[in-house]
Formats: C-alpha cells, sequence, structure tokens
C-alpha cells in the first residue's frame, strides 16, 4: 500500500509517519526531511532551498519532483509521502511517477486540525527543542509560521479535493491524542 499524509504544518503527518515505519515497516519519503539534508549537506541546491525554507515558502516543483522521482527509482513499496505533494503539479507528476513503476495510491489521509492547535504546537516544538540543546528548525518562528499557513491553504489546501475526486480522501480528526490517531489511520489502512 502506498499512502500520502495531507494536513497543514504541525498536523502530525511526521509523527504518524513514523509510528507507521515502525509498527508496519513502511517507508517514509518525506520532502521536508531531504530538503533539509540537502541544506546541511552544503551544496548549491542545498544553499538555495535553504533560504525558500526559513522564509516558510514552498521549493520549486522541479527540486522536490526530482528528489520523490531519484527515490521511487530506487524501487520498493510501502511508501508514505509526507509532505508530498503539496501543489496540484507535485500531485500529477506523482500520479505519472507511480503509473511509471506500476503502482498506484491507495489513500490520501488527511489530518483535520485547527490552526490555533497549529501554533501551539509549532511553538512547543521549537521550545522543546531549545530546551532540549537541539537545533530548532529555522521556519518553526511566526513569521515563517505565517507563510507556511498561507501556503498551505493557497497551494496545498487544494488536493482535497483532488483526492477527494479520485475517491481517496480519507478523514481523520487530527486533534485527538497521538494514539487515537493512530487507531484512526489504522482502521483505515485495514
Ligand atoms: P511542515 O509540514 O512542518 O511545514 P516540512 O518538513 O514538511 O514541514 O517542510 C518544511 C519546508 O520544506 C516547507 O515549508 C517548504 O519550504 C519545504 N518543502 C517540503 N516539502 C515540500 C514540497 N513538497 N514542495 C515544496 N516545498 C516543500
Amino acid at each position: 500500500m502506498n499512502i500520502i499524509l495531507l494536513g497543514p504544518p504541525g498536523a502530525g503527518k511526521g509523527t504518524q509517519a513514523a509510528r507507521l515505519v515502525e509498527a508496519r515497516g513502511m517507508v517514509q519519503l518525506s520532502t521536508g526531511d531531504m530538503l533539509r539534508e540537502a541544506q546541511a549537506s552544503g551544496t548549491e541546491m542545498g544553499k538555495i532551498v535553504a533560504e525558500v525554507m526559513a522564509k516558510g515558502q514552498l521549493v520549486t516543483d522541479e527540486i522536490v519532483i526530482g528528489l520523490i522521482r531519484e527515490k521511487l527509482a530506487q524501487g520498493g513499496s510501502g511508501f508514505i509521502f509526507d509532505g508530498f505533494p503539496r501543489t496540484l503539479a507535485q500531485a500529477d507528476a506523482l500520479a505519472a511517477l507511480m503509473d511509471e513503476t506500476g503502482q498506484s495510491i491507495h489513500a490520501a489521509i488527511e489530518l483535520q486540525v485547527n490552526d490555533e492547535i497549529l501554533v501551539d504546537r509549532i511553538v512547543g516544538r521549537a521550545e522543546q527543542a531549545r530546551a532540549a540543546g537541539q537545533p530548532v528548525r529555522a521556519d518553526d518562528n511566526a513569521e515563517s509560521l505565517k507563510t507556511r499557513l498561507m501556503a498551505y491553504y493557497k497551494q496545498t489546501s487544494p488536493l482535497i479535493g483532488y483526492y477527494h475526486a479520485k475517491g481517496l480522501l480519507r478523514g481523520v480528526d487530527g486533534l485527538a491524542d497521538i494514539h487515537t490517531v493512530e487507531a484512526q489511520i489504522a482502521a483505515i489502512l485495514d
């Protein structure tokens, strides 16, 4: 099975993806993580994306589709797409890539939350990292968060309709506690 996790920043996509990896041996493909790795590697591409990410804007479709294409070319299945697709162009590219490899998307799971909780969660995540002496994400601040939320509503939220039209959309209550969300997702997958 291949699934997409949809939802705004802070909705819990990364947390749930990690649980699915552990519980079911699925493979998490997080474009956010890939881009942070590119940034850390100090390559030319890394430098370009670092600036865009810090502001909270979306990196170009070309770059992220390229990253996903590379991963899919390595083969395998049981993918959890986390943070990808984020635009309609990315969604179309993913459909084409899946076709090429003879695979398909089985569900797009939307983690439904509200804005107030997102701000609390992201500010909380930054505070926890700071308290633990860990690096704080450059985009986990109030200013970038505003841009990230706007990018979500303008560019990513149309995907809800897109996957609904494809008959793949499944909603879960992202405000519930981690275990309840996990159980809701498990029920969809089973
Ligand atoms: P979050 O979901 O908390 O916003 P991510 O780690 O998924 O965090 O993404 C962090 C940043 O990486 C985004 O704000 C954006 O700049 C960039 N990014 C990640 N995935 C994509 C994507 N599919 N398309 C464009 N930009 C992306």
